[in-house]
């Protein structure tokens, strides 16, 4: 496996040097990822565009290698949060359109036109900022608005979108290109809160045609909605977590396999026997009923491994599982190996990914961590250096 070149990850060469360190390895695997694509790609059919959704350093994978490794695959468009994101994929030679998931602010407009990045619209002062820029540059600002069905969360509520959209109409240098949504429990069994988003943006996008204004790509569904709901396709689909090889949904397995991309692997540091009534780590929080054996691991919650995992989670020695005993350190955590007789310093640590017949995967480290699969990459990945295979 070849050590990625920091230009290539986007990480320069000023990045703290623990980040490259032997003793802890974060590694991407490219071919995993292009194989969830392709099980994307079969799943929507050849005729629904995807977007590919990199925001957060593509959950934490690293957005320049993931963006051309996606584009190169066939990805039709690109999704990131901040104008930052896109222009980064820009300079890295991003040819397809972006979009901007949370629009830009008003001060933003002229490099967002300028990079010719697509924005999520949702306010009038900005529609005019673009609209100015637009002019000036003598181009287009391509804008997608976004409505809130039920989210809650960021948009227009739907009585809102066709004033809004009378509004636009004043402003020639805007193109309208898409009309977007998104859902609240897209990954839950009971449908009957996603059907409801659905039928609301189904009546908007009604109202538009019937206004004969020409008809934007409409979008709405995420993961969840791509597996599970094909008749929320659209005309795109926004695919994030499933790209990473996370099933969506805790209460329904994905109908495509999916391969997880990231691994994290690190080494025993030390192998120690302690006798029974010893305690272990800050706060003294486990105490060894028995004679204990232990590795200390050289990774910890500054490299994003959460210190909720302390006393709750696992990690693959040997393909063996071996619990966290005590709390969870800055830069160290302790596992117990007593029943791994065998094992000794230097031997490798599985905290995330396969090992012999078993696998340690992000939803399994999230239910350990009370969070979800997206934080646990969010952490890990953009915590730690990372390392790409398949390139
Ligand atoms: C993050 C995000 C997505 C992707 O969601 P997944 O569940 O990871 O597929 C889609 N749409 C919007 C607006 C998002 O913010």
């Amino acid at each position: 496996m070849l050590p990625t070149r920091p230009e290539a990850t986007g990480l320069g060469p000023a990045e703290p040097s623990h980040w490259l360190s032997d003793m802890l390895a974060l590694t991407i695997d490219l071919d995993a990822l292009r194989a969830n694509f392709r099980q994307l790609r079969q799943w929507c059919g050849p005729t629904v565009k995807i977007m590919a959704v990199v925001k957060a350093d593509a959950y934490g994978h690293g957005l320049v290698p993931v963006a051309r490794t996606l584009e190169k695959a066939g990805a039709d468009y690109f999704g990131v949060a901040y104008l930052h994101e896109g222009l980064r994929l820009r300079q890295a030679g991003v040819n397809a359109p972006i979009l901007l998931l949370m629009g830009v602010l008003p001060g933003e407009a002229a490099a967002a036109v300028q990079a010719e990045l697509e924005v999520a619209l949702f306010r009038p002062d900005i529609a005019t900022a673009l609209a100015a820029q637009a002019r000036q540059q003598g181009r287009k600002a391509r804008v997608h608005v976004k409505v809130d069905t039920g989210m809650g969360r960021l948009g227009l509520l739907p009585a809102e979108v066709l004033p809004f959209l009378e509004f636009l109409a004043g402003l020639p240098e805007l193109e309208l290109a898409g009309l977007i949504s998104h859902l609240a429990t897209a990954d839950w069994l009971d449908q009957t809160y996603t059907q409801q988003q659905v039928e609301e943006f189904d009546a908007l996008r009604r109202q538009v045609r019937d206004r004969g204004w020409p008809a934007p790509a409409s979008h709405i569904a995420n993961s969840g909605a791509i597996l599970a709901l094909p008749h929320t396709h659209l005309d795109m689909v926004r695919a994030g977590i499933a790209l990473y090889g996370s099933p969506p949904s805790e209460e329904a397995p994905p109908p495509v396999p999916l391969r997880p991309v990231m691994s994290l692997r690190s080494q025993i540091l030390q192998i120690k026997d302690l006798p029974a009534g010893s305690s272990i780590s800050y706060g003294r929080t486990f105490i060894a009923a028995q004679p204990i054996r232990l590795a200390a691991l050289p990774v910890g919650y500054c490299n994003g491994y959460s210190r909720l995992l302390s006393n709750r989670g696992q990690v693959l020695i040997h393909g063996q599982r071996a619990p966290i005993r005590g709390r969870v350190c800055m830069n160290l955590t302790m596992v117990e190996v007593t029943h791994l007789p065998e094992v000794s310093a230097g031997d490798q640590v599985t905290l995330l990914g396969a090992d012999g017949g078993d696998r340690l995967t992000a939803e399994e480290l999230a239910a350990w961590a009370e969070t979800i699969s997206y934080e646990v990459y969010c952490l890990l990945g953009n915590s730690n250096y990372r390392r790409y295979k398949g390139e």
